[in-house]
């Protein structure tokens, strides 16, 4: 590790982590298409770069922090790439990733994806958790590991570049359920009691809850969705209509729940009570690759 780096993109997370760089004593080249954004960097003691070209060919791990793929291919159109490491933490689908990758790969870069865990202020915290899933070149993951640890720790999830993004969606879809799920709650309880005072309620049995997701695994590589089932399906779809009634006498709209309520009838009506929710995973396959 040469411990010279550059970071395009200085929003938020851009910043965040170029933070956390020029505090673990990297040589440290910024770039951001308002340029205004580098100034607080400068100060802090990194270099500001007056294109985004210039600042790839100030360091041999170049970050790449922007809003969206389309912004990347945007500022690295004139970039000279060749023989760099390119590390892509823009959120973006697996197919961008992969298409990135081939993109890269054709200016003769090695290339890693980034999926981040995390939201800015738990960059540079160790203790808050945050992770950032990294796919593609194994080599270049090997090499830069120490520097792409400093931010957040890194996870490497294999040779396949959309492989970081695909499990960095998985768990924002997982997350974005959840959310929903609090939010039917909230409305439940609006006026029945203090929000504050219903919150640890719903952590704790979130919480609880949360370890259905390895009876789930247990069912996926089984092939039997029975497995282990405590609450079977033919009794949690009676239980969904107390849930809708109650959500009709308090006034809120089911509108969330009701999709997933509608695939466990359908898995139900398909011939399977004694299955627990797994069943739905299989409805939601729409061609080959979810299966
Ligand atoms: P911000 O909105 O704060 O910053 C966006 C950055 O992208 C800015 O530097 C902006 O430049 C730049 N940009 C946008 N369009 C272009 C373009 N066409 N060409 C060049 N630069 C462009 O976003 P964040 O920093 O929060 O997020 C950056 C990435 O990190 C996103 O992909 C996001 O999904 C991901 N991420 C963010 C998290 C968060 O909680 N913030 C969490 C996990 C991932 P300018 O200043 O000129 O507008």
């Amino acid at each position: 590790d040469s411990k010279q780096i550059s970071v395009l993109g200085l929003g938020a997370m851009g910043a965040a982590i170029t933070r956390a760089w020029l505090a673990a004593g990297y040589d440290t080249t910024v770039w951001n298409r308002t340029a205004s954004r580098a100034e607080p960097l400068v100060a802090e003691g990194a270099k500001a770069a007056a294109t985004a070209a210039e600042a790839v060919a100030a360091s041999g791990l170049v970050i790449v922090c922007l809003l969206d793929d389309a912004s990347v291919g945007e500022a690295l159109a004139d970039a000279g790439l060749a023989g760099k490491d390119l590390v892509n933490i823009t959120t973006g689908t697996p197919g961008e990733a992969r298409e990135r990758a081939g993109w890269a790969a054709g200016r003769g870069a090695r290339y890693l994806d980034g999926g981040m865990m995390a939201v800015p202020p738990m960059i540079g915290v160790p203790e808050s958790g945050a992770y950032v899933f990294y796919s593609g070149s194994r080599e270049s993951f090997a090499e830069h590991h120490d520097a792409l640890s400093v931010p957040a720790s890194a996870r490497y999830v294999g040779e396949d570049a959309g492989s970081a993004a695909l499990h960095d969606v998985a768990l924002l879809s997982g997350m974005t359920g959840m959310f929903a799920g609090m939010a039917h709650a909230f409305a439940l309880m609006r006026g029945a009691t203090s929000p504050s005072g219903f919150a640890p309620l719903l952590v704790e049995w979130l919480t609880a809850m949360a370890g259905a997701a390895d009876g789930m695994a247990a069912h996926l590589e089984s092939g039997d969705y029975t497995l282990g089932v405590a609450s079977n399906l033919a009794m949690m779809v009676q239980g969904n209509r107390t849930l809708l009634r109650t959500a009709e006498e308090q006034g809120v709209s089911p509108e969330l729940l009701a999709p997933l309520m509608a695939l466990m009838e359908r898995r139900l009506a398909d011939g399977h009570p004694d299955e627990g929710t797994t069943g739905v995973v299989d409805l939601l396959a729409t061609s080959g690759r979810g299966r």
